[in-house]
């Protein structure tokens, strides 16, 4: 194992950066590999176009006549790419993107061939699905799956392979993707906003919500992340010492970043532009070899698409430039996680960002209006939006070593704070002129100006205002955004629609006018969801118990915070919105409590084999060198032996308490294993490995990094933190 390690460290340091030439202008590459609405003019005919393009603004079904003509355009298309195969891309619930390719090759008799690529293999597949995780559904139902074309997020080649975004249902309809969800909550969110939105300006059609991720992640030399059975089976350091220097001295953050991460990115780019990514920015992390990326927002469903597309890529290129990269939220204990900040923000087709404060007070109060159903929303499903970011990995970041916590809380900073107390003491009912003016004047009027300083960004909230967007920070870097944007886009939908409902109420009922109602309403909602708000350190224990205290619920663990999904709350919303039935909710919550079990019992067993198969006998190894010295040095100073053997008894010692306590545990943790398997009730599973064997993880990993520090570096057999870490 040592002589794994060595060798590894050596091809790392001996690397040479990857080339990389740009031959053309980033702009001139942007989305030459999609079938974007350019393309489909030139490859269209006029027919053919307006339908895809009705389907993608209006929702309208695309018939059979039109999708032949699409399937053979694109076929065209491809073909002049040397593109020989398509697939259904879809995002089943493995967290990863699935495809199964087909050549377009078709022979025809008579010894001839054709490329083929019809309407109703664009429109519908049925993938072998028996082996994607369904929750039940596909046993209770006894029926197959099928992936149906998703006209919203346009087709991208990838390699030689024409990908086509598909939603992947069962036959009698139910999700078994992140995507499906996803769809129905934007049409949800963009029904109930525009309603909204006509109380401001009856002319606004559409409500489109967007989404900006910000993605980090570590980029590991692939030598040397190979070298550690934990990265390669678990994604993350199972055990390790922390390095003398670790991230204190802040200086990898925003400094240069390294030849070789560079070029990576730089290629990374090249090919995200290509596939119609538009990535953006990049930048050094707070860790040592911590990086992230993120693009222009978009439309959620196509961000969502290109976040899974993005992340297959980032693999893909990693190694070619020999590295691998770690997308886990903790991969290195003692080091800054990664997570996924998503950027959320509604908007019209009229082209305003409804999150964004306008030029008049009647814009204002539009604006007002969504900002504060927001944070409503948030206030009344708090605990389910921590359970739609909840996961094995996730856990090692909320509520554990690192901000954010498990809490859900918003910032909104100073000045917003200010006005939502000024908007509170609106009066009941009518209001006299003299206060509509002041209202107009003073409060929603002044709101352009004071955003504009609003710098104090509060890096410890898991859902902030910043300026024109909330930021949900919360969200892990494994993670599909399709789950935290279902969730928020249905939270923020459900909370718009009781808004409408009020309002007209108002207006009917009390004779209010149409700004009256709006204010009623609005300063309700600021008094009744206020324990949300939190300005202060998100990191600690005087917030849990301010939490505690203001009813907020804090699910540190995963299989505490996934509870949220079935309870009666949770499934009621997903029918009323017309996002998921009953059926579907219970299948998530079973699929991602197995996947939870799964995780914990992987780690738990590649632990006990590390520990038992490569310290302990390094660990004996060493002891054994330490007693041939010990009886060595006997031989020579006979009785007095002690005198000069003291420091390698005392480690013989300590070396042997700590096998010791390997045993013990390892031992402890596989009969907790034992009897956590034998319990049928998957729910009660999960939470006897959170409870019983997860412990054991930490406490194993304790006694191996002590004996990492006792044994002789040159023949410790796994790749050290500073060599992972520091390696450029
Ligand atoms: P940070 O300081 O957190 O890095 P940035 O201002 O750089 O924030 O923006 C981060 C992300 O937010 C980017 O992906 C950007 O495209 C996205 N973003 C900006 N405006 C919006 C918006 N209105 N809606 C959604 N995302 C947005
Ligand atoms: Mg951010």
């Amino acid at each position: 194992m040592a002589k794994l390690r060595f060798k590894a460290i050596e091809l790392a340091q001996n690397r040479k950066p990857i080339e990389v030439k740009e031959l053309q202008k980033r702009s001139e590459l942007f989305g030459k590999n999609v079938f974007n609405e350019n393309t489909m003019r030139q490859y269209l005919t006029k027919e053919a176009y307006n339908g895809v393009i009705s389907a993608i603004e209006l929702g309208n079904k695309i018939d059979r006549k039109i999708a032949d003509q699409v399937s053979s355009s694109m076929k065209e298309w491809a073909l002049s790419k040397g593109v020989t195969h398509y697939t259904h891309w879809f995002q089943p619930l493995t967290g990863a993107t699935a495809e199964k390719h087909d050549a377009f090759f078709e022979t025809i008799g008579g010894g001839m061939a054709i490329e083929k690529f019809g309407g109703s293999q664009l429109v519908q597949q049925e993938p072998d699905a028996s082996s994607f995780p369904n929750g039940g559904i596909r046993n209770t139902f006894e029926a197959r799956g099928y992936t149906a074309w998703d006209p919203t997020s346009p087709a991208f080649i990838y390699g030689t392979t024409l990908c086509i975004p598909t939603i992947f249902v069962a036959y009698t309809g139910e999700a078994l993707d992140y995507k499906t969800p996803l769809l129905r909550a934007l049409h949800a969110i963009d029904a109930a906003a525009t309603d909204v939105c006509r109380y401001f300006d009856k002319n606004v059609k559409k409500v489109t919500s967007s989404l900006g991720w910000e993605q980090e992640y570590f980029l590991i030399d692939k030598a040397l992340a190979n070298s550690r059975p934990d990265i390669a089976m678990t994604g993350r350091t199972l055990l390790g010492h922390s390095p003398a220097k670790g991230q204190q001295l802040d200086d990898h953050y925003f400094g240069a970043i390294p030849t070789r991460a560079l070029n990576f990115m730089r290629d990374l780019e090249i090919e995200s532009m290509l596939l119609g990514i538009p990535v953006k920015t990049r930048h050094n992390e707070v860790a040592p070899n911590q990086f992230e990326l993120a693009p222009i927002y978009e439309e959620a469903n196509l961000a969502v698409d290109h976040n899974s597309l993005l992340m297959d890529l980032m693999g893909r290129v990693a190694s070619r430039h020999d590295f691998k990269v770690l997308f886990h939220e903790k991969p290195f204990a003692g080091v800054n996680g990664s997570g996924k900040h998503n950027n959320w923000s509604l908007s019209t087709d009229t082209g305003v960002n409804l999150l964004s404060p306008g030029k008049t007070p009647m814009s204002n109060l539009q604006f007002l209006t969504f900002f504060i159903n927001t944070i409503k929303a948030v206030d009344t499903y708090e605990e389910l939006l921590r359970g739609a970011i909840a996961s094995a990995s996730n856990d090692h970041r909320l509520g554990a070593n690192e901000a954010p916590p498990a809490i859900i809380s918003v910032f909104i900073g100073a000045q917003l704070t200010q006005v939502l107390e000024e908007l509170e003491g609106v009066t009941k009912g009518k209001l006299s002129p003299e206060e509509k003016t002041d209202l107009k004047l003073n409060v929603v009027g002044k709101i352009p100006d004071v955003l504009l300083d609003n710098t104090d960004r509060n890096r410890t909230s898991p859902f902030a205002f910043t300026g024109n967007k909330f930021e949900f920070r919360a969200v892990g870097s494994m993670a599909n955004c399709a789950n935290p944007m279902t969730v928020l886009n249905t939270i923020v939908a459900k909370q718009l629609k009781d808004f409408k409902v009020e309002v007209d109420k108002l207006i009917d009922k009390k004779d209010l006018k149409k700004d009256e109602a709006v204010f009623n309403v609005l300063r309700e909602y600021i008094k009744s969801s206020k324990k949300i708000l939190f300005e202060g350190n998100g990191y600690g224990e005087a917030w849990e118990k301010e939490a505690k205290k203001r009813g907020l619920s804090n699910n540190k663990t995963t299989p505490e915070a996934l509870k949220a999904k079935i309870s009666k709350i949770a499934i009621d919303l997903f029918e009323e919105m017309d996002v998921m039935s009953k059926v579907e909710s219970e299948a998530r919550y079973e699929i991602e409590i197995e996947e939870y079990t799964l995780r914990i019992q992987i780690e738990s067993r590649v632990l006990g084999d590390i520990a038992g198969n490569h310290i302990v006998p390094t660990a004996v190894r060493y002891q054994n060198m330490l007693i041939a010295n010990v009886k060595g040095l006997k031989e020579i100073f006979g009785k007095d032996f002690e005198e000069h053997a003291s420091q390698q008894i005392h480690l013989i010692k300590g070396i042997s308490n700590h096998i010791e306590a390997i045993h013990a545990k390892v031992d402890e943790m596989i009969n907790a294993r034992k009897k956590a398997n034998k319990l049928n009730d998957a729910v009660k599973k999960a939470e006897m490995y959170c409870k019983d064997v997860k412990p054991f993880l930490d406490e194993i990993r304790y006694h191996c990094d002590k004996l990492e520090l006792m044994v002789d570096d040159e023949i410790w057999p796994l790749t050290k933190y500073r060599e992972l870490l520091f390696t450029r």
